[in-house]
């Protein structure tokens, strides 16, 4: 696949990571193969972050938006559209500028775009241009210092502006992170006043160097079982299939 088409004006850049392709491992859209765009920074801090790589800002020098468009060329030349956006926190205001440009650039051509969103911040103009957002609500395990009901307002906010647009995902490490995260999921229920319609998807931590958690996951089961269903609990394919410290899979 070829780019058509000149530059006309200067492109913001962007703090990378990385951009490889693989596929989807987590959330509602498992299993569905894409271009993974990964940037480099994240102030967030979450403790089981299991991509701390990414946290720190100025790691690699910044990379022009074209630079990107071209690498994102040449993995999609079998003609894989589809693209995710992700970190680091591709939301930061340090990387805002870059990742606006560059999901502009990628609709022009007809891509189909995912983000990570860390559940602290809504940006319209991004939001407003993807195809899909994949939401956080951070349960107390991550040590994230974040009052419930902000991060469940926003939630709301979401369901009213971007319907049919969203999944939210929470890493739950036990039954208290289960117990907030269902606290909230009725918070929302409540103030959207009908049922809640996006899905909302429970990831049982998997951490690097761990055998897989199976006794974990069957607890995260049993309570979702147990508390009306309302979540879809869906692990990590990606560890199962590579191990919980492979990289770019
Ligand atoms: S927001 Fe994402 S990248 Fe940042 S620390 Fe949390 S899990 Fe890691």
């Amino acid at each position: 696949m070829v780019f058509a088409g000149t530059m006309t004006q200067r492109l913001n850049n962007l703090y990378l990571n990385s951009i490889y392709c693989a596929t989807e491992g987590e959330g509602a859209l498992i299993g569905r193969p894409q271009i993974f765009v990964r940037v480099q920074g994240c102030a967030l801090g979450c403790v089981n972050c299991d991509s701390k790589d990414t946290w720190e800002f100025g790691v690699n020098p910044p990379c022009h938006v074209d630079d990107a468009l071209g690498r994102i060329s040449a993995l999609a030349k079998q003609g894989l559209k589809r693209v995710s956006i992700t970190g680091g926190d591709p939301l930061h205001p340090k990387h805002t500028p870059g990742v606006l440009q560059l999901a502009r650039e990628l609709k022009s051509r007809k891509f189909f775009i995912s983000l990570e969103a860390s559940g602290t911040r809504i940006v319209h103009e991004i939001f407003d241009l993807i195809d899909f957002i994949n939401f956080d609500f951070k349960p107390p395990s991550t040590k994230i210092d974040r009052a419930f009901e902000n991060q469940a307002q926003l939630i709301i906010e979401l369901a009213q502006q971007y319907p049919g647009k969203f999944q939210i995902k929470s890493v739950v490490q036990d039954e208290r992170d289960f117990t907030i995260v269902l606290k909230a999921y009725n918070f929302v229920l409540e103030k959207l006043g009908h049922y809640v319609t996006f899905d909302w998807c429970l990831t049982p931590v998997y951490n690097p160097g761990e055998a897989f958690p199976q006794e974990r996951f069957k607890l995260i089961l049993q309570l979702n079982e147990n508390s009306g269903g309302v979540f879809r609990v869906i692990g990590q394919q990606h560890k199962w299939v590579y191990g919980p410290d492979e990289k770019q899979v």
